[in-house]
């Protein structure tokens, strides 16, 4: 019997939160979430092979990149930690790019933002930089024809696009992502979601956040959270 995604949620839960009771080092939340995208990464797999789901994502192919990214405090440390390992001389542009990235997307609402094409600041002549860390987002975004994505990318304001992704996928990486940040929501981290290259720009600006967030606080200021959409 295959596991439902409220097991999956319960799942990732679980474990995030033993392992949050034992942190000792800042990187160790980098292990947590290595830990948990791979159980969800196995899950797609093991998903894939028993429906026979063929996806149509592709190493270049980049449409959703183009998209809104939101994430969680912990997966833009994750990232800027990789980015000091690996690829140090390139941090001064990738700041560039977060800074532009920035300040084209302040000004929109969460409408506007959704529908528009920002590319992220992590792409660079089409290939993610730092794709070995990137979030759960990114993970969890796939297709299976790559004409839903063409047509996302070519007509952004067209919010009810169609969709190609799998509905099993989609419910289990969500369940994942949604497990990891209710633990940490319960562990008292910083509950908020972010702009992906809004929060980086203020983590590669500031080097304090990352103590900031350590110690339970408010990572990134406003401007860097996922606006709400408006009612009415
Ligand atoms: S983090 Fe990487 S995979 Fe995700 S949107 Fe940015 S460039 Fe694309």
């Amino acid at each position: 019997m295959s596991i439902t995604p409220d097991e999956i949620f319960q799942d990732h839960a679980g474990k995030t939160f033993q392992r949050l009771k034992a942190v000792k080092r800042p990187e160790d939340h980098f292990a947590i979430l290595k830990e948990r995208c791979l159980e969800s990464e196995q899950h797609v797999e093991s998903l894939k092979q028993t429906e026979g789901i063929s996806l149509a994502c592709r190493s270049g192919c980049n449409f959703c990149c183009y998209l809104k990214v939101d994430v969680r405090a912990v997966e833009v440390f994750r990232i800027v930690e990789y980015l000091g390992r690996k690829l140090a001389h390139n941090i001064p542009a990738i700041k560039e790019r977060c800074a532009a990235h920035f300040r084209a997307i302040l000004p929109l609402s969460f409408i506007e933002h959704l529908g528009s094409n920002h590319l992220c600041p992590l792409n660079v002549d089409g290939n993610c930089v730092a794709y070995e860390v990137r979030p759960f987002a990114c993970r969890n975004s796939h297709a299976q024809t790559v004409k839903t994505c063409e047509y996302s990318y070519d007509h952004p304001t067209d919010l009810k696009s169609p969709s190609s992704q799998h509905p099993k996928i989609a419910a289990t990486t969500k369940a994942a992502t949604y497990g990891v940040s209710a633990a940490y929501e319960q562990a008292g981290y910083d509950p908020h979601t972010y702009d992906l290259g809004a929060a980086l720009h203020s983590a590669l600006q500031n080097p304090k956040t990352f103590k900031r967030w350590r110690d339970k606080k408010t990572a990134f200021p406003v401007e860097c959270r996922v606006k709400q959409p408006v009612e009415g």
